[in-house]
């Protein structure tokens, strides 16, 4: 097969780092040029305008998107953000690492993300209502549970997800939960799927640690991000034992030697909305977050947070990417020159759509499992995707980021070489 060359972005962002991770991918594998050039872009993609009707009458435009990367394994699957920094690169690079999440974990999906250019903070309730109901019907026509399955991600929640199952389900007619996952329990939500991201990116962090000889006991944590991620981390990570001295959102950064009390710190920004201002702690700058002396750094907010500017100071043992895609390619060769263990997103994170694909089954199923049911089976998928990404990088001297994306990467061109061209 020949085609025109994949296009490699060479601007900065995630979606040039995506790009350039396939790259090497693709040189590993030894991946054919038109393979390479079919899974550099994505299959469909989606841009909408939203206008919305404000509380005071007036009205405002935002854009969303929808991109759905590859459909070669499953459905495409994946979130939808809503947030300032949404724009399509943004959006078309966190489809891509959607496919190679799918396939390193080995559920039946595809990949996608989708995303919506606005401050939530900034909205009522209704307003949010009403934008979350539009974006949808724009995008109706290619939403459902085999065609594409969202789920929540920055800036989005359980009550955005049964706005979105409502709109779809209204659109059809009849009720349709395996359309999204990430729903409120009551209409067919999974029991263990609020923290499924969280206990995934503990499991690993804790197997991390194991692989280097140290026990939780006594080690310490600095994670970036509280929240959906970030908090529930940050509380698993204590109840292991281990001390959280430092935690960060986009207001700012507390820190304690001793081990922060993430119980008191949980209710503080059930309070006040924020980590800054906790008195169970000193402030710290936020960048400093970052470069702290600890067994355990968890990036668990945004992307393109540890880049050249700063690895050569991250003193770190073991990064475990709770976000997607906060670390840049040239920063992750930094940091592999340093000897730093980087556990890459599509593996690290992987608890939330491994339990979103539970979801789904249940609720095409309409059969539901109990919590403790659902927590064996992430526990085993993610220990087992963990024990092979490892393997493959110590079977061939690479970094657990380059050893994950191969292993995904080929299963995804395996598929498309099965499947064939059509026509
Ligand atoms: N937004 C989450 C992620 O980036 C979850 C996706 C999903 O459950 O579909 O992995």
């Amino acid at each position: 097969m020949t085609a025109e060359p994949a296009t490699v972005s060479t601007a900065d962002g995630p979606l040039a780092a995506a790009h350039q991770q396939l790259a090497e991918a693709a040189r590993f594998l030894g991946l054919e040029e038109g393979i390479h050039a079919l899974l550099a872009q994505p299959r469909r993609e989606m841009t909408v305008r939203i206008p919305l009707r404000r509380d005071d009458g007036s009205m405002s435009l935002y854009t969303g998107h929808r991109v759905q990367h590859n459909v070669s394994r499953g459905p495409a699957k994946g979130g939808i953000r809503f947030s300032t920094s949404v724009d399509l690169d943004e959006v078309r690079a966190l489809a891509m690492w959607m496919s190679w999440k799918c396939a390193l974990i080995d559920i039946p999906y595809g990949g996608a993300k989708g995303g919506v250019a606005i401050d939530p903070r900034q909205h009522s309730t209704g307003e949010l209502e009403r934008v979350t109901r539009r974006y949808v019907s724009e995008l109706a026509d290619f939403i459902g549970p085999e065609r594409d399955i969202p789920a929540p991600d920055i800036g989005t929640d359980e009550q955005t997800m049964a706005w979105i199952m409502d709109t779809i389900s209204t659109g059809r007619g009849y009720s349709v939960p395996g359309s999204v996952t990430g729903k409120p329990l009551e209409i067919g939500g999974s029991r263990g799927r609020a923290n499924a991201t969280s206990l995934g990116v503990v499991h690993i962090a804790l197997e991390a640690l194991r692989s280097r000889g140290v026990s939780p006991e006594g080690s310490t944590a600095a994670i970036q991000g509280f929240g959906k991620v970030g908090a529930g981390a940050a509380r698993l990570l204590a109840d292991a034992g281990v001390r959280v001295i430092a935690v960060s959102d986009q207001f700012g950064a507390v820190y304690r030697s001793n081990g922060l009390d993430i119980h008191a710190l949980e209710q503080h920004v059930a309070r006040t909305g924020s980590v800054s201002g906790f008195n169970g702690g000193e402030a710290l700058d936020n960048s400093l977050l970052l470069e702290l002396d600890v067994q355990l750094l968890l990036p668990c907010a945004i992307e393109g947070v540890i880049t050249a500017a700063n690895a050569a100071r991250i003193r770190a043992d073991i990064i475990v990417e709770g976000a997607n895609g906060p670390t840049s390619p040239d920063a992750d060769a930094i940091l592999a020159d340093r000897g730093t263990l980087v556990v890459p997103d599509i593996l690290a994170n992987a608890g939330g759509v491994i339990v979103s694909y539970f979801e789904w089954v249940q609720a095409n199923q309409a059969y539901w499992w109990s919590t403790l049911e659902v927590e064996t089976k992430l526990t085993d998928r993610i220990t087992a995707a963990w024990h092979t990404v490892q393997g493959e990088a110590k079977s061939t001297g690479r970094t657990l980021r380059s050893a994950a994306t191969s292993i995904a990467v080929a299963r995804v061109a395996q598929a498309h070489r099965l499947r064939g061209l059509y026509p």
